[in-house]
């Protein structure tokens, strides 16, 4: 089968990925094997690919935004199974005993896997996944739609049920890539009203598009103080001004793996008046398919740009300079 693999992390104009035969995967026993009909391209995978997040194994195939059909099943997976159409995301595998697993939060389990970082994932044409972290895609998202869905889609969903918004509040979203143009619908057919802050001139144009009743560049002209604020891009120095732009009892929602630094906060201009700042990590199988039952209802439009699998690096490459609006969406060919 034919995949793009990371030997060695570099930055991305250096083409780390290569396009690599490889045996197609066989799968054990409780996994399925899945041709892979799209992958979707996620902000981790440029931070794994240039090593902003350490390696966890290598060489990986990266991507943990997949769909695709079960080709073929492991030992003990049920037969109708068998070609049926799945997606795959970044938690690849718990391990149901600890703690947090038995208590709903198997997000923060300390022996988490995730696909495309500790197994291979879908930048490829076959993956492997086990049974049990497979999601059955609502019918009406063809699949290059339903691609953004698997990561983009999940992580902003639970960091915007961690960003506490309330009833017909706004929230102000920092950086309007992938996962906040389909937060920023989900945002709307909830009622809420949604600020957007971008420096590309494109992105601004699709918020006001998906409905943003305000987009620009600085955070100083955003119209008022928000309810609830979601940090989307990687960018520590955003945190205060974000903060500072809360009204009081706001939360702050950070829904990135990784940050550049956060520069020194002040007490009183950025946290009192219980004002609370939350991380988002990983996510729960339960908000996986709650994210697709509420964006099914919401209708949410994913706006891609496909590229061809063995273009991985140039995808990449073109997210790291918001080159495009959405997601990019790779494809087997
Ligand atoms: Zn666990
Ligand atoms: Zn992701």
């Amino acid at each position: 089968m034919k995949a793009m693999v990371l030997n060695r992390p570099a930055d991305v104009s250096a083409q780390p990925l290569s396009l690599r035969d490889c045996p197609v995967p066989v799968p054990g026993p409780g996994q399925v094997r899945i041709a892979v009909h799209a992958c979707g391209v996620c902000r981790t995978d440029l931070h794994i690919v240039e090593g902003d997040l350490p390696p966890h194994t290598l060489p990986i195939i990266p991507g943990h935004m997949v769909i695709g059909h079960i080709d073929t099943l492991g030992d003990g997976c049920p037969h109708r199974f068998l070609q049926q159409r799945v997606g795959v995301g970044w938690l690849a595998s718990t391990c149901g005993q600890c703690g947090f697993c038995r208590t709903g939060r198997e997000n923060l389990c300390p022996a988490a896997r995730f696909t495309g970082y500790d197994l291979d994932g879908g930048y490829a044409s076959y993956l492997i996944a086990d049974a049990g972290y497979i999601y059955t895609i609502p019918d009406q998202f063809a699949d290059l739609q339903a691609a953004p869905l698997l990561c983009a889609g999940i992580i902003g969903y639970r960091s915007l049920q961690r960003a506490n918004v309330p009833p017909g509040g706004t929230v102000a979203l920092y950086g309007f890539g992938s996962a906040a143009h389909l937060i920023l619908q989900i945002v709307r057919h909830r009622g809420c009203q949604a600020c957007v802050v971008t420096r590309s001139r494109s992105h601004q144009h699709l918020a006001r598009d998906l409905g943003a009743v305000w987009a620009g560049e600085n955070p100083e002209d955003l119209p008022g103080p928000a309810d609830a604020a979601i940090l989307f891009a990687p960018a520590g120095p955003l945190v205060p001004p974000a903060l500072k732009n809360l009204r009081p009892g706001g939360t702050l929602s950070l829904a990135g793996i990784h940050m550049s630094p956060i520069p020194q906060l002040d007490y009183h201009q950025h946290l009192y008046h219980e004002r609370e700042l939350r991380s988002t990590m990983n996510n729960t199988r339960e908000d996986t398919r709650h994210l697709l039952a509420e964006a099914a209802q919401a209708g949410v439009q994913a706006h891609i740009q496909t590229y061809d699998l063995q273009d991985a690096n140039r995808a990449l490459a073109d997210m790291k300079a918001s080159r495009f609006d959405g997601t990019a969406v790779l494809v087997p060919v």
